[in-house]
């Protein structure tokens, strides 16, 4: 006998039709001789519909009341749920989150789980009930209802399915499975049949609105296997699995972030701890910060840029222009109209010239990149945001990603349970930030371009020739522009750091730009779960290399891992200091 968690979500429960076909589905489950827990959304658009009644009535609601207001969706669908599956002749009783007992933090509107109560559940599953649990809600401490952020019914299933040793946690949607970009805007798309954890929380948190990051966390943390697959059709979908049972492919799928908003702090002072100044207030404000590029700064002074979700700007353009005074700088400048197209792939660090590819299919198409960094596993390029489909579409047919599909299907691997990860009985709070490790790499060289023109196609034409110089690139970043100019830095083994600035000087020449470079540098990587979702990461690191005198030449984040490289001799210390930072 197996223990199932079936979530569904608003399409799939739209209306009474949906609600009932969707009983049976449980119930299907049920008489084959499973536990079954089923997870539900709020009816269709019925969390907008609530939002929009809000906003109707003041444009800045309580976050108490939003969560108060917001979490009656799912209640409404719970109960029609229950008794659509009695209505079959079946036992179902429907609970909210409070019932269940899921408690969170008190972070209004995006709080995080603390522990859920298995007790209450069971029982009733004991009693031979199908249990309905209300989506996307908590309680806190003090008793009040929370919500954990849009989209988190995924994350109640998959956490519920941990703490209960679910066998699998099937989520019901509106497509056949997680597919190589989202379908509605590209119909070449493929369904993958299995994804890594990494790839998925990559692209989840990448903008594929098809799974809430945070379900992929507590998935990978607690080794739960997910099953995305159609409410509509019957399927395979798509199997989302530890990494060493995953293909390793350079490219699964490309994510576009379209609401994505750019803030400079021109000309601040360049020495260690400003960065802390500013970042320690957008996280003490809970804002998710992404693509932290640095200048190589002249004169005592850089450039800082980062992006943010657009609706986080007015508040992360209030915190920065604060700090950017305390930071001596210059003026601030941002960008509210751009979005963020990302390549994502395990298997992206063995293969060859996966940068070349993707800036030459942006080049083509006369598109220009704004920014860039990466991490081990993804590229991610800052482009105007009316381009950002055209990117998609470039950068997938580049990697052939149509024909992604192809090799097995999510029948052919069974969805097996995985023990947790080690690091998961040292934390408090299910949710909690989990850092696994923290290492030192001393064996790269950095080659950094200035004076680069602001023109589409010049991160292709550094990557190309760096491509048939036989050099693989590993960290890479490009700063906003100013003034028409860009910096663009990147890294590679340092064994062929002479032949990677022979290939530089070329690019430099014909492009009028400069190159400069250092030997041996030390890039430190911070390891674990939720490493960019929980806000203040790099932050928690900036502070102690800034009280030890080390100066970030780059940084880089993803879900996994944050890396940040800085000058060779201080890499053992700074190793030594962030293992203490992180309780390592
Ligand atoms: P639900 O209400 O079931 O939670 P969502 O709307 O949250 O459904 O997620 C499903 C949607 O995610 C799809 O309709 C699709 O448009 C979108 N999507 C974005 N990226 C992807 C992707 N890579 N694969 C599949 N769907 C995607
Ligand atoms: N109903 C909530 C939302 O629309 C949660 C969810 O659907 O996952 O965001
Ligand atoms: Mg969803």
């Amino acid at each position: 006998m197996a223990l199932v968690v079936q979530k569904f979500g608003g399409t799939s429960v739209a209306d009474a039709a949906k609600i009932t076909a969707a009983a049976r589905k449980a119930i299907a489950r049920h008489e084959a001789g499973d536990r079954v827990v089923v997870v539900v959304s709020a009816m269709g658009h019925q969390t907008d519909i609530l939002v929009d009644l809000a906003k109707q009535i003041t444009e800045r609601p309580s976050a108490r009341e939003m969560d108060m207001l917001l979490s009656t969706g799912e209640q409404v669908s719970v109960a029609l749920f229950a008794m659509a599956i009695h209505s079959l002749g079946y036992k179902a009783v429907s609970l909210t989150g409070a019932q269940i007992g899921i408690r969170t933090d008190s972070t209004h509107t995006r709080a995080r789980i603390k522990s859920i109560s298995t007790d209450h559940v069971t029982k009733l599953l004991d009693d031979g009930a199908i249990v309905i649990a209300a989506g996307f809600q908590g309680i806190d401490q003090h008793g009040n209802i929370t919500t954990l952020g849009r989209g988190g019914s995924d994350t109640t299933a998959v956490a519920l399915a941990a703490v209960l040793g679910a066998d699998v946690c099937e989520i019901y949607t509106d497509v056949d499975g997680v597919f190589t970009t989202d379908p509605r805007i590209l119909p070449e798309a493929a369904r993958l049949p299995s994804i890594s954890h990494d790839e998925m929380l990559e692209l989840a948190s990448l903008g594929a609105g098809v799974m809430h990051p945070r379900s992929i966390e507590f998935a990978k943390k607690f080794g739960v296997p997910v099953l995305v697959r159609s409410s509509f059709r019957d399927g395979p979908g798509t199997l989302i699995l530890d990494a060493d049972r995953a293909a390793q492919r350079p490219a699964s799928g490309v994510a576009l972030a379209k609401d994505e908003a750019r803030i400079t702090i021109e000309d601040a002072r360049d020495e260690p701890g400003v960065n802390h100044l500013l970042f320690s207030r957008l996280a003490a404000a809970g804002i998710a910060v992404d693509m932290i590029v640095q200048n190589m700064g002249q004169g005592g002074r850089t450039d800082v840029s980062f992006t943010v979700p657009g609706d986080d700007l007015v508040e992360a353009l209030e915190i920065t222009r604060s700090a950017a005074d305390a930071m001596g700088a210059r003026g601030v400048s941002h960008d509210d109209a751009v979005a963020k197209v990302s390549v994502v792939g395990v298997g992206m660090d063995r293969a060859e010239g996966v940068a070349g590819t993707m800036f030459s299919a942006l080049s083509r198409e006369g598109i220009n990149v704004h920014m860039i960094t990466t991490s081990e596993i993804k590229i991610s390029a800052l482009v105007d945001r009316r381009e950002g489909p055209a990117a998609v579409k470039a950068v997938h047919k580049a990697f052939h990603l149509e024909a992604a599909g192809a090799g097995g299907d999510a029948a052919a691997v069974k969805p097996t349970k995985s023990s947790p990860l080690e690091v998961v009985r040292r934390l408090e709070g299910m949710e909690d930030l989990a850092v696994e490790d923290c290492i030192l790499d001393d064996t790269q060289a950095l080659v950094t371009f200035t004076h680069l023109p602001d023109r589409p196609g010049v991160a292709a034409d550094i990557f190309e020739e760096l491509g048939r110089a036989g050099l693989n690139v590993d960290m890479i970043v490009q700063s906003h522009p100013r003034d028409g100019i860009a910096e663009l830095s990147f890294t590679v083994p340092a064994e062929n750091r002479d032949r990677a600035i022979e290939a530089a000087g070329r690019i430099a020449e014909t492009r009028q730009a400069r190159v400069a470079d250092v030997p041996h540098v030390a890039k430190l990587s911070i390891t674990g779960v939720g490493i960019r979702s929980h806000a203040g990461v790099a932050d928690r690191l900036f502070k102690p290399l800034a009280d030890a005198g080390v100066n970030i030449d780059l940084v880089s984040t993803s879900e996994v891992r944050l890396n940040v490289v800085v000058n060779a001799e201080q890499g053992e210390k700074s190793l030594a200091v962030l293992r203490t930072a992180f309780g390592l």
